[in-house]
């Protein structure tokens, strides 16, 4: 090896050794939302993202596809996240579990939930190959009669409502639904279950009833029945989707459908990350002040 090929590589190694590898997470001033619950819809172009915040604990559902990976891990980092005690990987499709290994991997994790759904596809392998190496294992959300209780504190809980079954024929249908309540106000994120998973709740009499309802399926015309938005009935929807996506997400059907109920709606492809916050009594959206 010459000499000057010899200097280029202790350059480089210099270089990432100060600055990372262009990977690692910009340090930005963490936000004081003022408030003992805050609900981040991330911003992950065409996916799902959504981290709890409640009496220090950090919980994570989904990571978002492949490209929002780096994009994740410095939002969590911004967030003052230094540890996630809960992981959710709703459904084992790439735009909710392809930043889940680079998540896995940047940070400690105390405990993971997924369906007892496999897929064989490279980001599935990476998950399990990122939780190997921190020999964690999955454990199976599945509501068998009695709901999962999955996080309690002394006045909050989060609790799976699905999977009721694991004879699903679209894999979108095992997605774990889980209700996050914070005494009066109560959030509910719903992964990509579609209308015949919203007619099982409805069927057996779940506690759907929420104040924030993370739109299933981003949006599209599977999901969202009229019955399951109207016995939901939420203040404020948010749909988690990217701009001008290949599936046409949301539809139009369920924006009217949101429109007509009055419900509040968000879209992550208009307005980016979405913020809400809760004081326990009443559910609101956080904005940056200098938006007022
Ligand atoms: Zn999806």
């Amino acid at each position: 090896m010459s000499n000057s090929y010899k200097l280029l590589i202790i350059l480089l190694l210099t270089f990432t050794m100060l600055f990372g590898d262009g990977c690692e997470a910009k340090q930005v001033a963490t936000v004081n939302y003022n408030s003992k619950l805050v609900v981040h819809y991330i911003n992950v172009g065409q996916g799902d993202c959504s981290l709890i915040q409640i009496e220090n604990k950090n919980i994570l559902i989904d990571a978002g596809p492949n490209d929002a990976a780096n994009s994740v891990v410095n939002y969590l980092n911004s967030a003052g996240v230094k540890g996630l005690d809960l992981i959710i990987a709703t459904h084992p499709h790439e735009d909710h579990i392809g930043g889940m290994a680079n998540v896995i991997r940047k940070f400690p994790v105390k405990i993971m939930y997924a369906p007892r759904k496999i897929s064989y596809t490279e980001e599935f392998n990476d998950m399990v190959a990122a939780l190997r190496s921190k020999k964690m294992k999955i454990h199976v959300a599945i509501v068998t009669g009695m709901e999962q209780v999955l996080l309690k504190g002394s006045d909050y809980e989060l609790k799976i409502l699905a999977p009721l079954h694991e004879n699903y024929d679209e894999v979108n249908n095992y997605s774990v639904v889980c209700k996050l309540q914070y005494k009066n106000t109560s959030f509910l994120f719903t992964g990509d279950a579609e209308s015949p998973v919203e007619d099982e709740l409805l069927q057996k009499g779940s506690d759907i009833k929420a104040d924030v309802l993370k739109v299933a399926h981003h949006g599209s015309r599977y999901s969202s029945t009229q019955e399951f938005i109207n016995k939901v009935s939420p203040k404020i929807a948010v749909i988690s989707c990217g701009k001008n996506n290949d599936y046409g997400h949301p539809a139009p059907d369920t924006l009217t459908r949101l429109r007509e109920a009055e419900i509040k709606t968000y879209r992550t492809d208009v307005t980016g990350t979405v913020v809400i916050l809760s004081d326990g009594q009443n559910v609101r959206r956080w904005q940056p002040e200098h938006v007022y």
